[in-house]
């Protein structure tokens, strides 16, 4: 689906709601003794399809114009008539060009949540063009680790895995798990830093590591 102009979406909207006034207005709520025939059915599913062209035309829609109040005392954009903040069920994406869903979110709380679900801001996953990315934010909560209460810090971790290798990172973190890590691992694993390890052993690590004159890490390449 393409991005309608605005002007064209606002003609769209319009002449949707004439229909489902139409509908409404002649098959479905007259007091025609025919409103209650069989052919109803097919005017009230008319009506269904017609609300459900609205839910989608409706994606495309920025508000643009505002909103404003009914006499239920709701915010409805004056564009495609959504009640303001309400849940889309679907997102709307350009086939071309940039696709955004969402806006960056941070852990917002100095709190100390109960448990995870009451600290999760955000916890969801896409695949695109084959390549898994989720983004998982809560606040600080209090989780039962054995007998124990053990405090977790609140965090934003992206992830995505491409080719097998798994890559996440943290305020804390960057972490890159290589494939061959989930073959059998020979013997003992072992870690640590990099001036620790031997120089014998980390001749086999096709690891770049790119600085400046100050000694600031800018870079890690990993050959493959
Ligand atoms: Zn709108």
């Amino acid at each position: 689906m393409k991005q309608l102009p605005i002007t064209n979406l606002k003609h769209q909207l319009r002449d949707l709601f004439k229909s489902l006034d139409f509908v409404s207005k002649n098959f479905l709520t007259g007091k025609e003794p025919e409103t209650r025939k069989a052919n109803s059915r097919i005017y009230y599913n008319i009506y269904q399809q017609l609300g459900l062209a609205w839910e989608y035309l409706g994606l495309q829609c920025q508000h643009w114009d505002g909103y404003k109040r009914t006499k239920d005392d709701q915010s409805v954009c004056k564009i495609c008539g959504k009640v303001k903040g309400i849940k889309e069920r679907y997102y709307f994406l350009p086939q071309s060009g940039l696709k955004t869903i969402g806006k960056r979110l941070d852990p917002n709380s100095t709190e100390i949540f109960r448990n995870k679900k009451e600290a999760m801001l955000f916890e969801d996953s896409i695949n695109f063009q084959g390549v898994h990315l989720k983004v998982d934010v809560h606040n600080a909560y209090q989780s039962r680790l054995l007998t124990r209460n053990i405090n977790m810090a609140a965090e934003r971790i992206v992830s995505f895995s491409e080719r097998g290798i798994k890559c996440s990172i943290d305020q804390h973190l960057i972490h890159i798990h290589l494939p061959e890590a989930g073959k059998k691992v020979v013997g003992k694993s072992y870690g640590g830093f990099v001036w620790e390890l031997r120089k014998k052993t980390l001749r086999h690590f096709p690891v770049l590591f790119d600085f400046d004159q100050k000694g600031r890490l800018l870079e890690v390449t990993i050959l493959r």
